[in-house]
């Protein structure tokens, strides 16, 4: 087939604007053929571009002999421009779901500006399963309308933060790619050089140091939209290559940092039409392990209850309960009374789960049935109704779900190095349970309220953790972050490293951790006794950071910041169900990008280049 040139013909319009006010209009629009019906004396072509689709048809009897040949000729995703005028459709044939559904273009004119291949698969399908295809024909997917209107929320998001930044006096700076290791706890990627033989760029995990000397060097507030590169095991919701909204900011308070981030994710969610109420809650780090069980609460359920005290000496004697560890219990609301026979499998579901871990379950309805465990089935329940209430006001009926966690005789081993241990596997179960009763209690479903978005704060992590096989303390955080002052103040730094606080805080929403951040030191004797306790010798330390120490010396105000990862908050609010829809071009599981075929082997000569030679050591 021939195809036309564009030459001077102009656009007048984008497929999805034309209305019915619009009838009457000459126009030309320009795009992709989504489908074509051709039904003899008349041949519809479903015109698409980004903005919608407009139904241009061609007629027998009003159209011209050229543009019928053409339209004959055409396929679906032939790129064409339809030249003609706006009509109303007919009464019967207007289209209520298509935005421009009340009107059709008479095409007078057609060009062909690039025909196509039959695609793998159809851009004008909704549900496409094969995702292999999906990543490797990403030109095509990414035409899918759903797909566009997710990069649509992406760059209003994007534009929403730069904004309100912007407006607070943050100046956007770009920091290097191709630079030294960046410490967030990942492997990273390396960059040979060719002009240094046997050297090595380190792409950043995240422009951490890089954001921290701008502070020193007097820029008073930076952001980047930047990207991070963290070499990984890949998980279901991780990118080896991702982007976070990145912001330092000298002389801050923890509060003044909040503010900045609570102001612009109220203008992100408002720029994709949501509301969010803030001030955002806020939580220590251990009251959020004990209540949620977790560093990252999903404050959509209620909290767990603790019932150790519920449980005396006699009660745990009897009932065969390990003396010194807690009980803990949660409710998953509105689930339904659950029959005997779905009761006991349940628990029998949940002691599997267990293993051999020294956790039981206590049946709440068992134990009502003896006389003599009457009361403390009520106590039970008194605390547990306590949760509830606190949660949404409602008290605790047979149709909720009440689970009770006992450590059995004989102390889990666990126990003996991680103290909170009990905490985490019965705040783990209570999301477990939840997620299997999600259809039942509708929690997470959304109702079009600032109450879908439960945003939370969590502070004052611990600085350090204990690494039991290595019998050495890990620092939680990147090593930059700060103890707080008291901390330096009373001496623990040196000699109680586990009551070390870090001035270190998360922002989590429905229980995903969106960022974290920290106020940073700024002083050089307490970063080098950092690295120390962190097993880092004064040599290495001075050999991995050297010029960041220097540069403390000079002069650094106190600074701090924050960094969240955009495409997590773009996933929710496109509501998408994977990180891979939000990011244009990403990589499988397994870290391949399929359209580009990446990772490839490099040639000889430019290994040869690099200075090193092409064995794998496996
Ligand atoms: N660099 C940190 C991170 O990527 C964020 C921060 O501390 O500002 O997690």
């Amino acid at each position: 087939m021939t195809l036309d040139f564009l030459g001077s013909t102009t656009r007048t319009h984008r497929c999805g604007e034309l209305r019915a006010a619009d009838a009457g209009k000459p126009v030309v629009l320009m795009g992709w053929i989504n489908r074509r019906r051709d039904h003899g004396d008349l041949i519809f072509l479903d015109l698409r571009d980004r903005t919608g689709i407009t139904q241009v048809v061609l007629d027998k009897s009003l159209s011209g002999h050229d543009a019928l040949a053409k339209a004959e000729a055409s396929r679906p995703e032939y790129v064409i421009a339809a030249i003609g005028k706006v009509r109303l459709r007919d009464e019967s044939l207007v289209n209520p779901k298509m935005p421009t559904g009340a009107i059709e273009v008479l095409a007078t004119e057609l060009l062909i500006l690039n025909d196509a291949k039959t695609p793998p698969f159809s851009p004008a399908d909704d549900a496409i399963q094969n995702e292999e295809m999906r990543l490797k024909y990403r030109y095509i997917d990414l035409r899918r309308a759903e797909m566009q209107q997710n990069f649509l929320v992406r760059h209003k998001v994007n534009q929403a933060i730069r904004q309100t930044l912007s407006d607070e006096g943050f100046l956007e700076i770009e920091t290097p790619f191709m630079t030294r290791s960046t410490p967030e706890g990942a492997r990273d990627y390396l960059v040979p050089s060719r002009v240094h033989p046997g050297t090595f760029y380190a792409l950043p995990q995240s422009p951490q140091i890089f954001k921290q000397i701008l502070m020193i060097s007097g820029f008073d507030r930076y952001f980047q939209i930047a990207r991070c590169f963290r070499d990984e095991d890949l998980r279901a919701d991780r990118q080896p290559e991702f982007t976070q909204i990145d912001l330092e900011m000298t002389f801050p308070t923890q509060d003044q940092v909040f503010a900045v981030v609570e102001r612009f994710l109220t203008a992100s969610f408002a720029a994709v039409g949501e509301t969010i109420n803030t001030p955002f809650l806020r939580m220590s780090y251990d009251e959020a392990i004990r209540k949620y069980g977790i560093d990252k609460p999903d404050m959509r359920l209620p909290a767990m209850a603790d019932l150790t005290e519920v449980l005396t000496p006699e009660l745990r004697t009897t009932l065969k309960i390990e003396q010194k560890l807690p009980v803990l219990g949660f409710v998953i609301p509105s689930v339904g009374e659950l029959s005997g026979t779905a009761r006991k499998s349940l628990l029998s579901e949940v002691r599997a789960s267990f293993g051999d871990s020294g956790l039981d379950l206590l049946d709440l309805v068992r134990l009502r049935t003896a006389e003599q465990f009457v009361p403390l089935a009520d106590a039970i329940s008194e605390k547990l109704n306590a949760e509830l209430a606190a949660f949404n006001g409602s008290s605790l009926t047979t149709n909720d779900l009440a689970v009770v966690v006992t450590p059995k005789l004989e102390t889990p081993e666990m126990w003996n190095f991680d103290r909170q241990w009990i905490w985490k596997r019965v705040g783990q179960l209570r999301l477990e349970l939840a997620k299997k009763y999600a259809d039942k209690h509708g929690l997470f479903e959304k109702k079009g309220t600032p109450e879908d978005y439960k945003f939370l704060w969590v502070t004052d992590f611990p600085m350090y953790e204990w690494n039991e096989e290595k019998k050495t303390w890990d620092a939680a955080h990147h090593p930059f972050t700060s103890p707080h002052e008291e901390d330096i103040i009373s001496g623990a730094l040196f000699n109680d490293k586990g009551a070390v606080r870090a001035s270190a805080y998360d922002v989590v929403l429905n229980g995903l951790e969106l960022g974290s951040g920290s106020i940073r030191i700024h002083r050089k004797d307490v970063q080098a006794e950092i690295f120390r306790s962190l097993g880092m010798s004064d040599e290495e330390a001075k050999e991995r950071f050297g010029f960041f120490l220097d540069a403390l010396e000079y002069g650094t105000p106190p600074h701090g910041g924050i960094a969240l990862g955009i495409d997590r908050i773009v996933m929710l609010l496109a509501g998408a169900q994977s990180l891979r829809e939000v990011i244009a071009f990403p990589k499988t599981a397994k870290a391949i990008d399929l359209m580009v075929d990446a990772p490839s082997h490099a040639t000889d000569m430019q290994l040869k280049e690099l200075h090193l030679r092409p064995t794998v050591r496996t």
